[in-house]
């Protein structure tokens, strides 16, 4: 279908879009890489009558290191995060779950900004970012401020980000050193995650002293799984113990049923995924960590 007509402003300054969303009110709507928008659009499910492209807005665009974290603008297209030499050394998870995300044609035109934005449980962002302890800067008509990424998920397709506001920038603690993987379950290639698992770890001598998880699409938001993380702190570097401590990774969560697998299933995964996810950030053989 083709989308409603609609105004197009293409700013080159936050403060212009700010003015502009500001304007349009509830028929503004932002558009960063089109490849979730869009679609809607045709759809008709949303019809906005001006659409703000932050294309042409500098500041949000690329990746910069601000001694303790790493900023990724949100404009800085998937491809780019994907292939950046400082999200590789200081933010490897980042980098391993966005390579993750759909095809080459969505990763060079979508954007790590309008993806955390959009908020879709299967996102393969999200817990990643969840289990760095990301800070997420927005912008508004009210000035700027700072949103952890515990607060910023709020619910299916619903972030902190309100509806006059833009997202310019995610800040992302460095874990110079960790070990990182990202599990993806899919039944065929580029498809959205059934579930993920988001693992980063930190080892000292042949144990993990410190260990970071998230989980995909475990729920109408990401998941931290705390529990399984204090269980992975001193645990020796073998797959039986990492599969023992990681089993749990799917219990207490609410994930979704649908054709692709029922919530059971999932929080099977959940576990299988969390002991290949670790192993693999820390560099253990995980042939003791069950089937999917
Ligand atoms: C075929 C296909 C397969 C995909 N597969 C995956 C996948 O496997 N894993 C995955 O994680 N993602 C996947 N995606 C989604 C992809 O990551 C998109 O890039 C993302 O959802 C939207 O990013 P975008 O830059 O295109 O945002 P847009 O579509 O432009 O915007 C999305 C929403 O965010 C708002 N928005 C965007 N930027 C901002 C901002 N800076 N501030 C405030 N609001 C903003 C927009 O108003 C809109 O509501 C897929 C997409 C497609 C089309």
């Amino acid at each position: 279908m083709i989308p409603s007509a609609f105004d197009y402003l293409a700013p080159t300054t936050l403060d212009e879009a700010l003015s502009a969303l500001a304007e349009a009110g509830d028929e503004g709507k932002i558009i960063a890489g089109g490849q979730s928008l869009l679609p809607v659009m045709r759809l008709r499910l949303a019809a906005p009558e001006m659409v703000i492209d932050l294309g042409r807005i500098t500041e949000l665009q690329g990746v910069h290191d601000d001694g303790e974290a790493i900023v990724i603008g949100a404009m800085t297209p998937h491809h780019v995060v994907a292939s950046d030499p400082l999200v590789a050394e200081h933010a490897a998870l980042i980098a391993k779950a966005t390579e993750t995300v759909a095809d080459p044609q969505v990763r060079h035109r979508g954007t790590f900004g309008g993806a955390v934005v959009h908020a879709d449980p299967a996102g393969d962002l999200h817990a990643p970012a969840l289990a760095l302890d990301a800070e997420f800067e927005i912008a508004g008509p009210g000035g700027r401020r700072t949103v952890p990424a515990a607060e910023f998920y709020v619910d299916l397709f619903t972030t902190a980000v309100g509806e006059d506001e833009i997202l310019t920038s995610v800040r992302v603690p460095k874990t110079t050193g960790w070990g990182a993987d990202y599990q993806k379950f899919t039944r065929v290639k580029q498809q959205w995650s059934i579930v993920g698992v988001a693992a980063a770890v930190r080892v000292e001598g042949d144990s993990i002293a410190e260990a970071r998880i998230g989980l995909t699409n475990m729920g109408s938001t990401p998941i931290r799984a705390s529990e399984v993380e204090q269980a992975l702190s001193g645990c020796a570097l073998d797959a039986a113990a990492i599969a023992a401590a990681t089993a749990s990774a799917g219990e207490g969560t609410n994930p979704p049923t649908d054709t692709n697998g029922d919530a059971a299933y999932r929080r099977h995964l959940a576990g299988v995924l969390t002991a290949r996810a670790v192993s693999t950030a820390g560099g253990v053989a995980s042939s003791g960590a069950g089937a999917a």
